[in-house]
């Protein structure tokens, strides 16, 4: 047995050190290129459907065509999963990423003119024990000076690989506090996104989350949303800003690793009475559990030293 993971790329599977790609690459050069991000529970890949369509419709948004069928994709992915789980430390769980770039620049430097793109599918572990006291003591998030790029620039709802926007927010962010997650406004000034995460707010019983124009339709957001019609919660999707959130009962952020996940401060205002998680992100975190077959808070917090 291999003690590396194995990465499919460009129609191989390889050893993660053995797989090379051009600096060339227009998705080095210019981040273009777009993935999609899933994990595991126990082993099984979670909504890959769903996690394929949104990878599919980045593609389509930057004119990128992958190479294959999103069956292919699925089969390709699973394939990578399986090879890499006998790696998997007890309980642990990976994230699973498909990365399609449109390959090494042609001479003319010209993206109509590419033929052939670069295809990845990996496999990371999850940082359960370096992530696990926030799921004690929620997370801190901070609202950056820069604002979320707007849909006029590039559409945040394609995941692609230009994440400056939020590698400078969160920099901004871990100069003030090295533990706190950033999460951006958009140019209205309403609440958008994190580096990975959508936002939710819970007021009287009801949840709150920025519509997904402003943002990446997150498949952990759907998720809950889908979990909060089947137990009786309301719902809303619409512009939520600073003040909302200082007015919270309480508020979560959503992932595809945290799943769901307690924030306890925004700009150092503590959210309502403090406790972590409050009564609506429990019921969702346990909802959110079953659905996958994994207690999602104990995950985490069985790691705690
Ligand atoms: N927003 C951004 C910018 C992201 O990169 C991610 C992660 O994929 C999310 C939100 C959350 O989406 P998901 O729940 O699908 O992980």
């Amino acid at each position: 047995m291999t003690k590396e993971r194995i990465v499919y790329l460009n129609g191989e599977m390889v050893p993660e050190s053995e797989a090379k790609v051009s600096i060339h690459d227009r998705g080095f050069k210019l981040g273009d290129a777009v993935f999609d991000n899933t994990r595991t529970f126990n082993g099984e890949v979670f909504k890959v459907r769903e996690h394929l369509d949104r990878l599919y419709r980045s593609c389509k948004y930057l004119r990128l065509d992958p190479g294959m069928s999103k069956d292919r994709m699925a089969e390709l992915t699973h394939q990578v999963v399986d090879a890499n789980l006998p790696l998997l430390e007890e309980g642990g769980d990976y994230w699973v990423i498909q990365r399609v770039t449109r390959g090494v620049d042609p001479p003319s430097h010209n993206a109509a003119d590419a033929t052939g793109c670069t295809v990845i599918i990996q496999c990371d572990p999850i940082p359960f024990t370096q992530r696990a006291t926030l799921y004690r003591d929620g997370i801190r998030v901070i609202t950056p000076s820069i604002r979320r790029t707007p849909p006029s620039s590039l559409s945040p709802r394609a995941k692609t690989h230009n994440y400056v926007n939020m590698v400078l927010a969160d920099l901004e962010v871990r100069a003030q506090d090295p533990d706190a997650w950033a999460v951006l406004l958009d140019i209205n000034g309403n609440l958008a996104e994190g580096t990975g995460s959508n936002i939710f707010l819970v007021k009287d019983g009801a949840i709150y989350t920025p519509q997904d124009r402003y943002t990446l339709e997150g498949i952990s957001r759907q998720t809950v949303l889908d979990l909060a019609h089947e137990i009786g919660i309301e719902t809303v999707e619409g512009d939520i800003d600073l003040f909302d959130a200082y007015n919270a009962d309480e508020v979560f952020i959503t992932s595809t690793s945290l799943c769901i996940c307690p924030v306890s401060k925004i700009n150092g205002a503590p959210i309502a009475d403090g406790n972590i998680p409050g009564p609506v992100t429990a019921r969702l975190e346990r909802a959110y559990s079953g659905f996958v077959g994994v207690d999602i808070f104990q995950q985490y917090l069985s790691r705690l030293q």
